[in-house]
């Protein structure tokens, strides 16, 4: 039987004769179904549409995405660190270029998603690759294709090696989380960040939000703990959930002013209201 895979937000569910009669993370307030309705494809189908394009950010960090776009449009990132590679957040699109290149560079080891929008196709990957996955478990509720591949952490805070932790920020989602390496950027610290911290179209500032299509905001409390959670790392880079949102320098005071911006945008401090 199929695991069907929904088109608007790239969801995989546990196998069914007939595609699910709803998607669960559409029809929530933080996503959408879309004018057309809602409809369903499968991984097999996917592969004679679309395939995977790679980019290579900077050492150890290299972009995969869906040509032509799918679903809600992310890029995952693997991450190439010396103890051992993980793919972070993940894509629908999985196919045999894919897996030939990235055993090429050694495979995956782990596997940590920053929140339910990005599952998709996550149990895929985990066999393809023998890689486990690790989930907040504050967002278990989400998960539509529950899989022993899948294992979820609690509190703040996960080390998956030396050098490479999960940091529960929330916001967007209750478990909402980003991957911190300390070997990223030459040394300086990487931050990767989904749409937990979201990076402007400009480059130049981050954003937060419990909905991005359907514009809902967080409160400035929520937005501060973001920053909180994040300040006792160290980071000079931050990557975005597209291809084109890096924050190539600077992430950490990017970090701490976009905070204060909202805050003040939200609380109505900062002269606009
Ligand atoms: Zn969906
Ligand atoms: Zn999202």
């Amino acid at each position: 039987m199929p695991h069907f895979i929904c088109t608007a937000c790239g969801m995989q569910y546990a196998e069914s004769a007939a595609p699910p009669a709803a998607c669960l993370i559409c029809e929530e307030e933080r996503q959408y179904v879309p004018p057309r309705g809602q409809t369903w494809t499968t991984l097999a189908a996917l592969a004679q549409s679309h395939s995977n394009t790679f980019r290579e950010y900077d050492t150890g960090i290299i972009g995969i995405g869906s040509t032509p776009s799918f679903a809600i449009g992310q890029r995952a990132l693997l991450v190439r660190t010396d103890a051992g590679n993980i793919l972070w957040d993940c894509i629908a699109t999985l196919d045999d270029a894919t897996v030939t290149m990235i055993e090429g560079l050694g495979g995956i080891d782990a596997i940590a998603i920053s929140h339910p929008h990005f599952y998709t196709t996550m149990v895929e990957w985990a066999y393809a690759f023998s890689a486990r996955i690790h989930l907040h478990a504050a967002d278990k509720q989400w998960v539509q294709r529950p899989d022993p591949a899948i294992e979820f952490w609690d509190g703040e805070t996960k080390q998956l090696w030396d050098g490479v932790t999960l940091v529960r920020c929330g916001g967007h989602f209750e478990g909402g989380t980003v991957l911190h390496w300390a070997g990223g950027a030459g040394g300086r610290g990487v931050v990767c960040s989904g749409d937990i911290l979201t990076v402007c179209t400009d480059r130049k500032w981050l954003t937060f939000m419990r909905s991005y299509p359907n514009f809902i905001p967080l409160s400035a409390r929520t937005v501060e703990h973001i920053g909180q959670a994040l300040k006792p790392f160290a980071f000079e880079t931050i990557y975005g959930h597209y291809f084109d949102r890096v924050i190539a320098q600077d992430g950490k005071t990017v970090l701490a002013k976009s905070v204060a911006r909202y805050a003040a945008a939200v609380n109505g401090t900062r002269g606009y209201e």
